[in-house]
């Protein structure tokens, strides 16, 4: 089982005050991958923040103002900002962040994913950016906008995701039908 340490410890001083909301500190070791879980399934998480990393993931990166202060090389897609946000690609001329989901269902981790990102970046004072989140299986694109509600939404996210990856043990599995596609599948279930 390759083992990964992810990236604990970035801390991110938001510059927009307007995104500091009292009741989530304005530094966070929250990454996008850990969103994705979050809303997949908290257990996954869990594994995940222990540097149990099973799935292969790309970290090439991209050009931009923010991405030149953050990034480690310049290619135009897969922007890895702060090893925090990895991006499949943005159209710099509409400001549209786009991410690729080869799924074959909208779930509601794409967006959150996606809102974090937006987030992210606003935190780093990049504004007017929306996102957009490709399907190609089901030829479908759903468009994703960091609203006051969506927001709250997310934060309240970031600081449940906080209190799990704290907690000494994972939280309890789920069984559900995605389970046996999870990479973690052998992990929480061969065995028991
Ligand atoms: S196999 Fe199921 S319970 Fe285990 S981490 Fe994956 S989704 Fe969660």
């Amino acid at each position: 089982m390759p083992v990964r340490t992810p990236n604990r410890g970035t801390h991110l001083p938001c510059r927009d005050k307007a995104m500091t909301m009292e009741r989530f500190r304005s530094t966070s070791s929250v990454t996008g991958t850990d969103i994705n879980y979050y809303f997949v399934c908290h257990r996954k998480l869990w594994l995940f923040s222990r540097g149990l990393q099973m799935e292969h993931t790309s970290d090439t990166v991209y050009t931009g103002k923010v991405v030149d202060e953050n990034s480690y090389s310049r290619e135009d897609k897969h922007v890895d900002i702060d090893g925090v946000i990895n991006i499949d690609w943005i159209d710099k001329d509409s400001g549209v962040i786009h991410e690729v989901k080869k799924s074959n269902s909208v779930e509601k981790a794409h967006e959150m994913q996606v809102l974090f990102y937006i987030w992210y970046l606003k935190c780093k004072g990049v504004d007017g950016i929306t996102g957009e989140i490709d399907y190609p299986l089901l030829k479908q694109k759903t468009a994703v906008e960091l609203t006051q509600v969506k927001r709250e939404e997310l934060e309240t996210a970031m600081a449940d995701i906080e209190r799990i990856i704290s907690q000494a043990l994972p939280p309890q599995r789920i069984n559900r039908t995605f389970c046996k596609k999870c990479s973690y599948f052998e992990l929480c279930w061969t065995n028991t």
